[in-house]
């Protein structure tokens, strides 16, 4: 399903400079602006339009109707995750013009709205919700000032086995990012008293090395 926000900002331009914003979820959701909230009213059609299969009750169900379903699903499927996503969001393959406008055509029937819409707010999504990770992955310490990032939270259940039943539905996928929101006191306080969680062992030089020379080189 797919929502909408209030006044939408301008398009960010992808690969180019957007406006700066603060890092994604590593904020206080009490102080994110109008246009980040779900805007419930502008919403509604997207939801009654998932309860309209429920007229099948007055309409019948034949076996083409059935077909055609699932066909759809898949087909739409394919267009979000493989196109939506991963072509023009990751630019992960090339495609040629034709291939590239029907799968754009396709997850346009998906009602997540368009492809420039889809993608420059997942690149945002990336943006600004990878920040903190690569932050620390440079080197970075962990900012007790600030929001923490879920993996952080997860990380401090380590710490303190208390936290796990905050953590575990979330972890499961049971439950939404907000539910760790009353876990981020005690996360900080961890934090700050000095514990990181353990870092794994990561490939020795020699075993990076073989790994390269066994690699084809690109072509
Ligand atoms: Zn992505």
């Amino acid at each position: 399903m797919s929502v909408t926000l209030e006044h939408e900002s301008p398009l960010p331009r992808a690969g180019g400079n957007p406006a700066p914003v603060p890092a994604g979820n590593s904020r206080d959701p009490s102080t994110w602006a109008p246009n980040e909230h779900i805007n419930r009213r502008s919403s509604i059609p997207f939801i009654l339009l998932h309860f309209l299969p429920l007229l099948a009750v007055f309409t019948g169900v034949t076996w083409r109707a059935v077909w055609l379903g699932v066909i759809l699903y898949f087909v739409r499927m394919v267009a979000i995750t493989g196109g939506y996503h991963r072509y023009f969001s990751h630019r992960s393959f090339r495609l040629g013009r034709v291939p590239q406008f029907v799968l754009a055509f396709l997850g346009t029937t998906a009602a997540q709205k368009g492809p420039l819409w889809w993608t420059a707010w997942h690149r945002q999504h990336h943006r600004y919700t990878d920040t903190d990770r690569m932050r620390r992955w440079s080197g970075g310490d962990i900012d007790v000032r600030r929001w923490l990032p879920s993996d952080l939270i997860v990380a401090a259940a380590q710490a303190d086995p208390q936290l796990r039943d905050l953590v575990d539905p979330y972890t499961t996928m049971d439950a939404l990012p907000s539910s760790l929101a009353p876990a981020q006191a005690r996360a900080r306080e961890i934090y700050a008293a000095g514990w990181r969680p353990p870092v794994p062992d990561g490939p020795t030089r020699e075993e990076l090395s073989s790994v390269l020379s066994r690699t084809p080189a690109a072509a």
